[in-house]
């Protein structure tokens, strides 16, 4: 109840969306009211027609469409932000009208401008035009996004603390993180290699620089760059670590950018 109230969006688009041919679960006033309310059935208010005679309406007031409503709304009292259009009350309230063998409807999908001129909602108007393109240009890109996606992707994050420690023979050493994702359905054999880095400079993932990923696997390693530098230069170096499928004729290479960092002296 508490997140169909403050967090479900649906209940904020309604306002924007909503016009007055809009369907909407409601409550027929005029026919469940009459000219004096509603009134719980007894006495001489058993039969709509007693009913009819005293002026009361058909609704019964028995509560039951308030009960069964997830959110706890009465519908009786009009469209509220928290209504969620799940149609609940509606059958309650069918399931009540049927009981007394009266007609159903008194709760059901209307619209307000059959609610205030007895007319026919308007069902082709330019909102739901534009709607309805909003929707298929939004269906259309997700079908494009699915079918175009990369068959894996690459990330490489360097390790900032430390960026970098200087080894025994005075080597420097930067860290990475590499996340490599399978997204298909097969198994997919990848070998990592770097590019453009500065000469001398060599990639160390241990066992790990060519692995099996298997279909759907998300793999995290460990990648490390070392170099004897020439000049302590205090400087980024960019370089691209690339990953190689070698069992899929077609899939191209992917690479991401990435930096090296020689410390200054
Ligand atoms: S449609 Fe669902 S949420 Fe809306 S008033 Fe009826 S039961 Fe409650
Ligand atoms: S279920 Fe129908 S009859 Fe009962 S209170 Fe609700 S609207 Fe009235």
């Amino acid at each position: 109840e508490q997140v169909c109230t403050y967090m479900c969006p649906y209940a904020r688009f309604q306002a924007v969306m909503f016009d007055k041919d809009t369907l909407i679960v409601s409550y027929d006033a005029v026919r469940g009211e009459g000219s004096r309310g509603r009134a719980k059935p007894g006495g001489q208010l058993r039969t709509q027609e007693q009913r009819a005679r005293a002026g009361v309406g058909d609704c019964i007031d028995c509560g039951y469409c308030v009960q069964v409503c997830p959110t706890g709304i009465d519908i009786r009292n009009g469209l509220q932000i928290q209504c969620i259009s799940c149609a609940l009350c509606i059958d309650a309230c069918d399931t009540i009208m049927d009981s007394l063998g009266w007609k159903r409807g008194l709760v059901g999908y209307s619209s307000e401008r059959r609610a205030e001129s007895g007319r026919q909602a308007r069902l082709l108007r330019p909102k739901v035009v534009g709607y309805a393109g909003i929707l298929v240009l939004a269906v259309g890109l997700l079908v494009w996004s699915i079918s175009h996606q990369a068959a894996f992707d690459l990330t490489v994050a360097q390790v900032r603390q430390p960026i970098f420690v200087q080894l025994s023979d005075g080597r420097i050493q930067n860290s990475y993180e590499v996340k490599i994702n399978n997204k298909t359905n097969k198994s997919l054999v990848v070998r990592f290699r770097a590019d453009n880095l500065p000469a001398g400079a060599e990639l160390d993932m241990g066992h790990f620089s060519e692995v099996e990923l298997h279909p759907e696997q998300r793999l995290r390693l460990s990648a490390k760059v070392r170099l004897a530098p020439v000049e302590f230069d205090g400087l980024s170096h960019p370089f691209d670590l690339v990953a190689e499928p070698q069992n899929a004729p077609g899939l191209e290479p992917l690479s991401h950018p990435s930096v090296f960092f020689v410390p200054q002296r």
